[in-house]
């Protein structure tokens, strides 16, 4: 029976790139290979081509998550992160026996807004920059002597952004003249859709962040992103934190939102006063 279920599954090798590029160094001659993972079936999906398609031994493999809020023990409001997210990671290490390594910005997404007086937008993405690719280039950094992949798991039909970003890069922890550190990142599902990583992820087992009943994407859940819909569900989940944001709004005179220039608060962005509570 076991077998049978083997033999159904299409394998990661079905969707992915069909040669690696030339830049890269046979994949067996990687020390490390880190996996960025969000909990997002994208990043799950990256996991399972590390492992089913690029075969890459457990012991290399390392997912590394940054959490957006900052240390988890810290006391302060969890206000962007899922809640569900930390669990269903421990999840996923344990579903693929591989370890699992949380690292943070000591100030966490809301401490960025408030040091910088606003909210971060498409045009100043200081949220990415600040509390994942900063935390993962800074934890990076102390490592030498070593030749690391770094696999993540954008793909170009989420935005036109995504889609002319180059499959493979030099990262920016990349040797300094001082390091003898080695650090290539590649987008290996670049190319696959949404319905392939969901199938994907079916396939192997693997279960879905929880938050995909109530978004589209396993983002935070008060993105700068989510469309109206979304943040009027996530403002009904978390209602708390949904009143504290509007708070900083106030607080800051700035909004997370705008609308043809003019700033819309949230408020205004999922048309609170129409919303029927039941
Ligand atoms: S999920 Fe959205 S708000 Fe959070 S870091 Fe990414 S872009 Fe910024």
């Amino acid at each position: 029976m076991l077998s049978n279920v083997m033999e159904m599954k299409r394998g990661a090798g079905a969707y992915v790139l069909p040669e690696l590029p030339s830049e890269m160094l046979p994949i067996d001659e990687y020390d490390e290979v880190h996996v960025n993972v969000s909990g997002g079936a994208d990043s799950v999906a990256t996991v399972l081509v590390a492992l089913h398609d690029y075969r890459i031994p457990k012991e290399k493999i390392k997912l590394v998550h940054m959490r957006v809020d900052g240390d988890p023990n810290s006391g302060k409001r969890p206000l962007f992160d899922w809640p569900q997210t930390d669990e269903f990671l421990e999840y996923l290490s344990k579903a693929l026996d591989l370890p699992l390594i949380v690292i943070w910005d000591e100030l966490g997404l809301e401490g960025r807004i408030r040091e910088r007086g606003m909210f971060p937008s498409s045009q100043c993405r200081f949220c990415t920059s600040y509390l994942k690719r900063d935390v993962y280039a800074k934890w990076v950094r102390q490592f030498d002597n070593i030749k690391i992949l770094l696999l993540t798991g954008e793909r170009s039909e989420e935005s036109t952004e995504r889609s002319e970003k180059p499959i493979f890069r030099l990262h920016s922890a990349h040797k300094t003249r001082r390091k003898n550190r080695l650090v290539h990142w590649l987008t290996p599902i670049k190319h696959m859709l949404k319905t392939e990583v969901r199938q994907l992820c079916a396939d192997y087992g693997i279960e879905l962040h929880p938050c995909y009943q109530w978004v589209s994407r396993c983002s935070c859940k008060f993105c700068i992103f989510n469309t109206s819909s979304e943040m009027s569900r996530t403002s009904q989940l978390f209602p708390e934190d949904w009143a504290y944001l509007k708070e900083m709004e106030q607080e800051l005179g700035h909004t997370m939102k705008s609308k043809d220039g003019m700033s819309h608060s949230l408020s205004a962005f999922i048309k609170e006063d129409q919303i029927a509570f039941f």
